[in-house]
């Protein structure tokens, strides 16, 4: 946190403390729904509450949120746990909202005992009907003044399986007529027969969320529990729920802003669209702004944790823009991702004039860090280069080569074009050079003076990689929820068929810069496929 001043959870942390508020620290939880990958825009909520107990001491809470078993699923539980550890975090307890299925029944017996919840046998439509509106007080329903005796004896028949889903619901009894939607008489529970991923068949009633969440921080003793502002309007049944509980722990409900990102969705619904129409190819494609598709795109984890940072924490959403995540992306591979030689699009060099086999060009891994060290990279009379580096009829200012011009192969010789050769279509397909022996980098004594450097790799040695170059998933910052997959960029994906030198096949490091071409990663799943992490430079 040394971008700005505190933010404002951090303030009021700092005020806690100061008053001998907590004793035991600061406890924190991050409470995902196990239903999907966990996103950027969670990254910011595990690196505040995370960070919070690392910075102030105490712990963290990773809790399953898995009160939907329906949608819910072991592959999305694990796949949390490896992103939150791979972002750098250690959780000190990891619970399930499951686990307090026993307890919170005890607490809704509890509330029914006190006359402050009751079972509605109306349909879920009448529930809505009754509801109100957000200028009209709702309406009580028929079944809200049960008996206590009745109500304890319907809810223990909704556990017990007696009834199908949708019969009955429990609900708090608080005010039809309040302004706030939400304190009229919500429901609480809701019998749904399907078997829950660790909890099986063992229940058939599932608590809301409204009601799980607030018991589980205290029965957790979360001193501050941060979630993002749409649950402003929640906090006071969530008030309601504990003041009218037997917890001996409360814990205040401090709202945040939520992360968004221009030019992608961060909503899991949409997310799951995305997969399963198949228009990225799951959830970790690199497009994908899930921490598994950043990390399978080359970012790492101090890159998202800057990031997180340097969005900070406010009481305002917004949508941030793509090159802050990329500076950060950048800043991070800067300082120590190697540089090597990749060529995206092959243009063949004969160099006419060389008659020995291969040299070895020793080069560094990195210009400024030596210990990194340094690799061999071959050269030889076929090499290839980028056919960007080469036009026939070049601009003004060009420094890259040209018919007739010289131009430098780093770390190798400088070269001249004396013959371009083009395919039926005029495109060019080979260059005819001449290299000059007196000119190798390092040793050059031939006064010839090159405009440009240009990359290279030796042909023979060379190794064919796919390269897959990214563009944004969407076409325009702020996609649509409702009709987002028109809003889909049809060109996000470009794949080529390219070469690197070999020592980078050879190396057990995965981030790489392509030198003047961008940071680059192997993808973690297919062999001989290189990801582009981020251009070198702001914007593309
Ligand atoms: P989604 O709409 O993507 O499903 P969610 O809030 O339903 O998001 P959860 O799994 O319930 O997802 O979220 C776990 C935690 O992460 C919550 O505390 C939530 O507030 C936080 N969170 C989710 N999305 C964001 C976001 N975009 N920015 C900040 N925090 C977020
Ligand atoms: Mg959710």
């Amino acid at each position: 946190m040394d971008h700005e001043a505190k933010d404002f959870i951090r303030q009021r942390i700092e005020h806690d403390i100061a008053k001998g508020q907590l004793p035991a620290g600061v406890v924190t939880r991050f409470p995902p729904e196990p239903n999907g990958y966990l996103h950027i825009g969670h990254a910011k909520s595990i690196c505040l509450n995370f960070g919070v107990a690392q910075e102030y001491g105490g712990a963290t809470f990773l809790r399953f949120d898995d009160t939907n078993p329906s949608k819910e699923s072991e592959e999305f539980v694990q796949s949390i746990q490896a992103d939150v550890a791979w972002l750098g975090f250690e959780w000190s307890t990891l619970t399930h909202a499951s686990d307090y299925f026993e307890e919170l029944y005890k607490f809704a017996v509890d509330l029914i005992s006190n006359d402050k919840a009751y079972v509605d046998s109306s349909t879920a439509e009448e529930i809505r009907e009754r509801r109100g509106t957000l200028t009209e007080p709702g309406q009580n329903s028929p079944f809200r003044d049960r008996s206590v005796a009745e109500n304890l004896d319907l809810f223990a028949r909704m556990r017990a399986g007696e009834f199908a889903d949708g019969e009955h619901v429990l609900r708090a009894k608080i005010d039809m007529a309040s302004p706030n939607i939400n304190m009229r008489d919500p429901v609480l529970y809701r019998i749904r027969h399907v078997h829950h991923q660790r909890t099986g068949d063992k229940w058939c009633i599932y608590p809301m969320y409204d009601f799980t969440h607030c018991i589980s921080d205290a029965l957790e003793g979360i001193t501050h529990s941060l979630c993002t502002l749409e649950f402003a309007d929640h906090r006071p049944l969530y008030d309601w729920v504990l003041d009218n509980s037997n917890v001996n722990f409360h814990p205040p409900q401090i709202e945040f802003s939520r992360l968004g990102l221009e030019y992608t969705v961060m909503s899991k619904r949409l997310l799951h669209r995305l997969v399963e129409e198949k228009i990225v190819d799951g959830w970790d494609d690199p497009r994908m702004p899930t921490i598994a598709g950043l990390r399978r795109r080359g970012v790492r984890p101090a890159a998202i944790r800057d990031f997180c940072s340097r969005v900070g924490v406010t009481k305002v959403d917004n949508r941030v823009e793509m090159n802050l995540l990329e500076f950060c992306i950048r800043k991070d591979l800067e300082d120590t991702a190697r540089r090597g030689m990749g060529v995206l699009r092959p243009l063949k060099v004969t160099l006419t004039n060389w008659t020995g086999d291969v040299e070895i060009m020793p080069g560094r891994w990195h210009g400024k860090d030596e210990s990194l060290g340094e690799r061999d990279m071959p050269f030889s009379g076929e090499l290839y280069i980028e056919q960007d580096d080469f036009a026939i009829e070049p601009p003004k200012k060009w420094k890259r080569l040209s018919p007739g011009e010289m131009v430098r192969l780093r770390y190798g010789y400088i070269i001249r074009c004396d013959e371009h050769i083009c395919d039926e279509a005029g495109e060019v397909v080979e260059l005819k050079c001449t290299y000059f022996p007196d000119s190798r980098s390092g040793s050059d004594t031939s006064g010839l003076k090159p405009k440009g450097v240009v990359h290279w790799v030796s042909a023979a040695q060379a190794v064919p990689v796919e390269i897959r170059s990214y563009n944004r998933l969407f076409r325009v910052p702020d996609p649509s929820a409702t009709s987002f997959l028109e809003d889909i960029n049809p060109d996000s994906l470009e794949i080529l068929q390219g070469f690197v030198e070999p020592a980078m096949i050879e190396h057990e490091d995965t981030h790489f810069q392509f030198e003047r071409q961008g940071y680059f990663c192997k993808d973690s799943k297919l062999p001989g496929v290189f990801n582009k992490t981020v251009s070198l430079r702001e914007g593309f």
